[in-house]
């Protein structure tokens, strides 16, 4: 039988993990860490249970991607649905709150935006329906092989016959910046999607690429819900797929190194000195971390791979406070734009656990997310030269989230009871990312994105693949993977598995 090692439980990975392990391979996943999730892990500190780094979850609306993995997977998530996705506050107190109800947040936008901004909505709305309804239908993006290259034109050729007279504007959207569809915009408009894009497409609209961009900003039509217990349920229920579909997770075993063996196979070995055999090996990691473990193992196409220019880290602050400050009802996620650029304190999101969520925080209180884009070299650069300046910077930067926090929850200072920043070089600690580099590629382009074979029997999965960052995405990525995983398989392989398609599930479930 097909051994599979994946290493790295982050979502990404383990959803290929459980669908392979369901599908009949002999699945193991290698995770260096304690627990599952990585970026999108949730850990427990002094009473409380804080979402490292994703906490906005979409793709929970019935046709939506999470809700096909679940069911691809016969599991239920345990979700509530979202009435607002977010709150955004933007300077010169004007706070737009991000409705999930289709007419509620038309009346939102037309009050914060005015009804010359209705032209661009409806651009971004029908461009984005259109992307999703191909990439739900696991329309492969860079296609890899004849029949992703013939999904795709079948994809192509759909979207030509559904939308003819919109074919142009896709066709020149692929290769200009959203900003072009903001020119002669009211300025709040412009302001408020460069702070989404920022946290959705990893850059802002005079580089963001048009289509990627529309897309991105979809996120909150596209099922926004409240995972209970926290973000890194997604991952640990996951884990407790690949197990129940005769998989194995195994924790503190960070990979050191892949090599291929002359019968074709590869040897993985951990810091622990454990062996493993594989027929396969699929990477939920950077591609220059993958070329690292793979060493003068590493395939043409990986070795050239090097961490981009404008690639983001991530500043933290994990918070413990009363919730007696909470207004009543108030988003649980809320943006502050204080000034731009954007990014490096200027601009925060924060995220709240539920308020009857036991497993979060003590009774009377909530455990609050709140982080900022921040570039990963000065971090670095202090922190290996100069410790004080670094634990300086810690410093100054934690109290810059929380005054930019303030905007959004007046009081959130005084009913704090525990602050814990974190840095990159957290990131790079508890992620094992290069440089604690988070969030996937800045989508300034559609041919960013890896396509995800590098090698036969070498996979990349995660958020550096197409579609990019975010549970969703890294899920839906995960989907495909394992699809084209499958179909590699030599025939023999294939006989002795479950017969299983996620394709036929994926056209089942959106012909409902
Ligand atoms: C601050 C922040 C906020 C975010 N906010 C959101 C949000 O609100 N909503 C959203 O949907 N997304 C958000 N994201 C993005 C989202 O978290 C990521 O895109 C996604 O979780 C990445 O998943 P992944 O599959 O690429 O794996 P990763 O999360 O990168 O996990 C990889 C795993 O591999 C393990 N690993 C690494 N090296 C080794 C090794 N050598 N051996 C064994 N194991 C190894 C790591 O320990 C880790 O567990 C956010 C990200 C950050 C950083």
């Amino acid at each position: 039988m097909n051994r599979v090692i994946v290493i790295g439980a982050g979502v990404g990975g383990l959803a290929t993990a459980a669908l392979l392990a369901k599908a009949g391979l002999d699945v193991t996943v290698l995770e260096a860490h304690v627990y599952p999730g990585g970026c999108a892990g949730t850990f427990f500190h002094q009473g409380y249970r804080f979402d490292a780094g994703a906490t906005l979850a979409a793709g929970f609306d019935p046709s939506g991607g999470m809700t096909r993995l679940g069911e691809a997977l016969g599991m239920a998530w345990p979700v509530e649905r979202a009435e607002a996705a977010m709150a955004v506050h933007l300077p010169g107190d004007v706070t737009i709150t991000r409705w999930t109800d289709p007419a509620r947040w038309r009346e939102e936008r037309l009050a914060a935006f005015g009804a010359a901004a209705e032209p661009f909505w409806r651009w971004q709305e029908q461009t984005a329906d259109r992307l999703w309804a191909l990439t739900d239908r696991g329309v492969p993006w860079p296609p890899q092989g004849a029949s992703e290259a013939l999904k795709l034109a079948g994809g192509g050729l759909e979207t030509a016959v559904a939308a003819p007279t919109r074919l142009p504007i896709l066709a020149l959207d692929a290769f200009r910046p959203l900003a072009s569809h903001l020119r002669d915009m009211p300025e709040t408009l412009r302001r408020y999607i460069d702070g989404q894009l920022l946290i959705s497409a990893q850059v802002t609209s005079e580089r963001a690429n048009a289509l990627y961009g529309a897309a991105a900003l979809d996120m909150p039509r596209r099922g926004v819900a409240h995972v209970r217990g926290g973000m890194g349920r997604v991952a640990a229920l996951l884990a407790e797929a690949v197990r129940r579909h005769g998989g194995r997770v195994l924790y503190r075993q960070r990979v050191t190194h892949v090599n291929r063996q002359a019968d074709g196979s590869f040897s993985v070995e951990t810091q622990k000195r454990a062996g493993f055999t594989a027929d396969t090996v699929i990477f939920n990691l950077p591609p220059w971390d993958a070329a690292s473990l793979l060493g003068v193992h590493a395939p043409e196409r990986l070795r050239g791979a090097q961490l981009p220019q404008d690639g983001w880290g991530a500043f933290m602050a994990y918070v413990g406070l009363d919730e007696a400050v909470l207004p009543p009802d108030a988003p649980l996620h809320r943006q502050a734009l204080v000034a731009e650029p954007f990014g490096e304190g200027n601009s925060v999101f924060l995220s709240l656990s539920l308020a009857d969520d036991p497993d979060r925080a003590p009774a009377g209180q909530r455990a609050l997310t709140i982080s900022t884009h921040t570039q990963l070299a000065p971090w670095w650069r202090l922190f290996e030269h100069d410790r004080e300046a670094y634990a300086a910077r810690k410093q100054e930067y934690a109290e810059r989230l929380l005054a930019a926090a303030e905007i959004a929850l007046p009081g959130l200072r005084g009913a704090a009871r525990l602050i814990m920043p974190g840095t990159p070089v957290s990131f790079q600690r508890f992620t094992h990312r290069s440089l604690g580099w988070v969030g996937g590629f800045p989508q300034t382009n559609l041919f960013r994105a890896w396509a995800p074979q590098v090698a036969p029997g070498l996979w990349l999965v995660g958020d550096s693949i197409f579609p990019g960052q975010s549970v969703l995405a890294v899920a839906l990525g995960g989907m495909r993977v394992a699809g084209a995983v499958m179909r590699s398989l030599p025939r023999r392989a294939v006989d002795s598995v479950e017969p299983y398609s996620l394709e036929e599930h994926a056209i089942r479930e959106s012909s409902r």
